[in-house]
């Protein structure tokens, strides 16, 4: 029996055995005709030719049905719930590709005259703004192509602002919940992550920041809320002793969905913050990109920002270059255009009321599964959480059951697995991420399979180690699959 109702293709993925395209087809099929050439074939030097692809001969069915087979494989927000912890995996609105697809925008060459492109110009000044109004920071940049990116950019800033003030600065305070992206940015700036480990209650404690935060310290990186899914709440005296020091306060905001109209990241002290629209605003996202990551900053470091900076003069709006402090560019033309169209899309339709509710009901989704799932899983911290919380296999590992058995079972139940083993200070971290575009009713369904599985590995561990069972692929290698992949049949 699996748990759950949800077994069509969609949600439950490989099952089906599909054949590589070298592997259909037969000798002399053909997809399409075209018509005769009208000019004398010209002879060809074979040596020049060499050996050339060995391209299968199909038809257009078969080319059809494989990749159609193909893309059944698949599991989006658009085939079921996906609540990949930390990722922020909410439902695209389609109404936001349709705006994104307008030929005005879709069509606009990045290089037309800001006279002949006001319009699109527009739209990212107003984006740049929308996005200074729900963090409560001063000025924007939309370059950062994603999350990661936008830091890198912060770090950039940091680096700019503490050389105009003459400060010789090397090291980045950051708690030992931060992503991994946070230490690699902080580095590939030349500075050096120092880590701070949180305390019991999985939090920053100010007191280790006042300790650690020197003469030489650059400033700290708090991603709020943690990726233990907690609120910072010493956030503010946490920046004031940094300020004290000369530093600067950078806000990792991959998880601003649990904030959205309700914090004010300046009142927290924050000088520069990224945000994920493909996590927070809805783009879509996976499968490596294409993504964003906006940076805001307070107003001392505005003129830092990367250029061409959007500004409006009160008639028309510029690409200004002439900004002798800033970064420069740090990505190509307009960062990623297609997918900002999108954010602003989905920022203009929910407005204040909604942007707040949305966030609202992200943290209610995360609260509602701990609540039913307590007791069934192990709780990492046992505190109030934001938009995500965090298990872990703790009572099954006398069963036997790993995390990653429970992830896989959840596979045949027709979920994407959550996110697992991160946070890394988690032993066997099962971080869920609900979003607020769950119903009730997916919620309940989801939570049910959950207890299922806990059931399950009580009283047929073997199933779990042996999970998935409905895949025609089941426990990978998956470090071997990203380093030597089979591109071609055969070998
Ligand atoms: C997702 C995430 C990032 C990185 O963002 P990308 O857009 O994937 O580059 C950084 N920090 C945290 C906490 C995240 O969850």
């Amino acid at each position: 029996m699996i748990p759950g109702n949800q077994i069509g293709p969609g949600r439950s993925g490989l099952i089906m055995e599909e054949p590589l395209l070298w592997e259909r087809g037969a000798k002399g099929r053909c997809g399409m005709s075209i018509p005769e050439s009208d000019v004398p074939p010209a002879q060809i030097d074979d040596s020049l030719l060499g050996e050339g692809p060995n391209f299968p001969d199909l038809s257009e069915v078969d080319v059809v049905r494989h990749y159609t087979h193909l893309s059944l494989w698949n599991f989006g927000v658009d085939t079921g719930m996906y609540p990949l912890g930390s990722c922020t995996m909410k439902y695209n609105p389609k109404i936001n590709e349709q705006i994104a697809a307008m030929p005005g925008f879709a069509e606009a060459h990045p290089m037309l005259p800001d006279e002949l492109c006001q319009g699109t110009l527009r739209l990212i000044y107003e984006m740049q703004q929308a996005l200074c109004t729900i963090s409560g920071l001063d000025a924007a940049t939309l370059q950062p192509a994603a999350g990661a990116h936008g830091e890198l950019t912060g770090m950039f800033l940091f680096a700019a602002y503490h050389k105009s003030k003459g400060n010789k600065k090397s090291k980045i305070l950051m708690p030992d919940t931060a992503h991994g992206t946070n230490p690699a940015s902080a580095a590939l700036c030349g500075f050096k992550p120092v880590k701070i480990a949180v305390n019991e209650n999985g939090l920053l404690n100010a007191d280790e920041v006042r300790e650690l935060m020197d003469d030489e310290t650059a400033g700290i990186m708090i991603t709020n809320p943690n990726t233990l899914g907690l609120f910072e709440s010493n956030i503010r005296e946490i920046a004031d002793i940094v300020h004290e020091k000369g530093g600067l306060v950078y806000g990792d905001g991959a998880n601003m969905n649990a904030m959205m109209g309700i914090t004010d990241m300046k009142k927290c002290g924050v000088d520069v913050m990224h945000w994920n629209v493909h996590k927070t605003l809805s783009t879509p996202h996976g499968g490596g990109g294409p993504g964003a990551g906006p940076v805001c900053v307070v107003k001392e470091l505005e003129k830092f920002l990367p250029s061409p900076h959007i500004t409006f003069d009160g008639k028309m709006y510029h690409r200004r270059t002439d900004l002798p402090d800033s970064l420069g560019r740090v990505h190509s033309f307009h960062g990623n255009f297609g997918v900002l169209i999108k954010a602003y899309s989905y920022v203009l339709s929910m407005g204040e009321e909604y942007l707040r509710r949305a966030s609202e009901l992200a943290v209610l989704n995360a609260n509602y599964i701990k609540e039913k799932l307590r007791g069934y899983y192990y709780l990492a911290q046992d505190a109030v959480c934001m938009h995500e919380v965090v298990f872990s296999d703790k009572f099954q590992t006398e069963y036997k059951v790993s995390t990653l058995d429970i992830a896989k079972r959840l596979m045949d139940c027709g979920y994407h697995p959550p996110t697992i083993y991160f946070p890394l200070i988690v032993h066997g971290a099962i971080m869920i991420e609900p979003t607020e575009t769950e119903s009730l009713e997916d919620l309940d369904e989801f939570i049910e399979v959950m207890k299922a599985i806990a059931e399950e590995a009580k009283t047929d561990p073997d199933l779990l180690h042996n999970s998935p069972q409905r895949y025609k692929v089941r426990r990978l290698d998956e470090t071997a699959a990203a380093r030597n992949p089979r591109l071609t049949g055969g070998q």
